[in-house]
């Protein structure tokens, strides 16, 4: 059996729906295949948006409307015959949605999220499930809360690995034999019935613990993209595709911030030597790239940036020297304040660390620690990793920016400097 992931922008619209029954079309009569599917388009940004909004207590109406209106449209163009189930489903989700909204607690943000961000999810796969079934593909509508079963680390959730493992194996093989599988990524659910989700860009992830569990033959993530390539072409003009890529040189690539897989998608995989497939969903004919159990000589550099970061640097008020028990403070203000540090170096009297920016967490942990350091922050910044590196590639991309900090080992150059309107080197 498989497992297929489609992205956001492979649902974006109805022709990208219309795109998946053409690829699905294809596949051999009996295939065993379990369908993960993302958030339409942008609906995960506009659903944070909608949340803050309603935290904040502004007028969050006008945003929920047109996250209605667009399903409701992608819908209308799918089933233009009155009278779909569809239409229900849709009407469901916003409704309790706008029940959870007018119920917000101030206490429980990062909870609250999960309950408001996954309804994306929800979605997509119930669109998809309908608009299979009326075109003769006969499918299960999967609800994976009921069986990805994570803590409750909102925002983040931890994976039971035993209870889901079980679970899917339990219940998802006898469905295989008579139908596909259509469910959510990014989403699960806790032992106590609500909703978590897996992180940003989690879908990968969730496709990943589905062939896992299921001990599939393969995963096929389908991209915009014609497979893994060496730079994201929104922000590099020359890129190249790799034909084939190490396991362990692609959980490196997706830690570093490689935007095609989420970072913890590779793990599982490894773990079974199951092949990862990135293929392109508007050229399914191509071969892709194939990540996989493999030895390859070096492989071309790539170019990895990851925006919207901030350097804090600590220095310790009696302007004493950074000791182990000052990091270990730090370190351990970090960790509870779930800042994620992406590169660090320490001097003689400060200690700095280049993480993800977000506000909330940065204040938390400068209130946290401000009696003992002084603590100066810059954001936004721009974090470049070159893995496997050489002079040119040094070169192109570190031309003309001013450099706040920079770190090299064997086959990594990393960077952290100011935006700069010219991305590409
Ligand atoms: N829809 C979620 C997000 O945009 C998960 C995903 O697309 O992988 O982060
Ligand atoms: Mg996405």
């Amino acid at each position: 059996m498989r497992v297929f992931k489609f992205g956001g922008a492979s649902v974006k619209d109805a022709d990208a729906v219309r795109n998946i029954y053409r690829i699905l079309s294809g596949l051999p009569e009996k295939e065993e295949l379990v369908i993960v599917v993302s958030a339409m388009g942008k609906t995960t940004n506009a659903l944070e948006a909608i949340y803050r909004k309603a935290h904040q207590k502004e007028d969050f109406a006008p945003a929920l409307q047109a996250c209605r209106f667009y399903h409701e449209d992608i819908a209308q163009l799918l089933f233009p015959e009155a009278g779909s189930p569809v239409y229900a489903d849709i009407a469901q989700q916003f409704q309790e949605l706008e029940q959870t909204l007018a119920t917000l607690q101030p206490d429980h943000w990062d909870q609250q999220y999960d309950q408001v961000i996954s309804r994306g999810e929800l979605l997509s796969s119930l669109i998809l499930h309908h608009f299979l079934q009326s075109q003769g593909i006969s499918n299960f509508w999967l609800d994976c809360r009921t069986c990805l079963r994570t803590d409750s680390t909102w925002r983040e959730g931890r994976v039971d690995w035993t209870f889901t493992e079980s679970q899917i194996q339990a219940t998802l093989p006898a469905i295989l034999q008579k139908q596909i599988i259509v469910t959510q990524g990014f989403i699960g659910g806790t032992e106590d019935g609500f909703t978590t989700t897996l992180g940003r860009e989690g879908s990968d992830y969730s496709a990943a613990i589905f062939a896992f569990c299921l001990n599939a033959s393969s995963l096929t993530i389908w991209k915009d993209v014609p497979g893994l390539l060496n730079a994201d072409p929104k922000l590099f003009k020359e890129v190249t595709r790799y034909e084939e890529v190490a396991y362990q040189e692609a959980i490196e690539m997706a830690y570093y911030g490689a935007s095609v897989i989420h970072p913890k998608t590779i793990q599982p995989l490894a773990n079974k030597c199951i092949p990862l497939f990135v293929k392109s969903f508007l050229q399914p004919e191509l071969p892709g790239t194939v990540i996989h159990d493999c030895q390859h000589a070096r492989i071309a550099p790539s170019f990895i940036l990851k925006q919207n970061q901030c350097l804090l640097s600590f220095t310790a008020k009696d302007l004493g020297f950074i000791s182990e028990q000052h990091l270990s403070a730090i370190f351990q203000a970090v960790h509870e304040g779930r800042l994620k540090i992406n590169m660090m170096q320490n001097s003689a009297l400060s200690f700095s660390v280049c993480c993800d920016y977000d506000e909330d967490r940065v204040q938390q942990i400068k209130k946290k620690l401000e009696d003992q350091f002084i603590i100066k922050y810059n954001q936004p910044l721009h974090l470049f990793t070159i893995k496997n590196y050489d002079q040119e590639s040094i070169q192109r991309l570190t031309q003309d920016r001013e450099i706040l900090m920079e770190q090299r080992t064997r086959l990594t150059f990393q960077f952290v400097c100011r935006p700069s309107e010219t991305l590409a080197g």
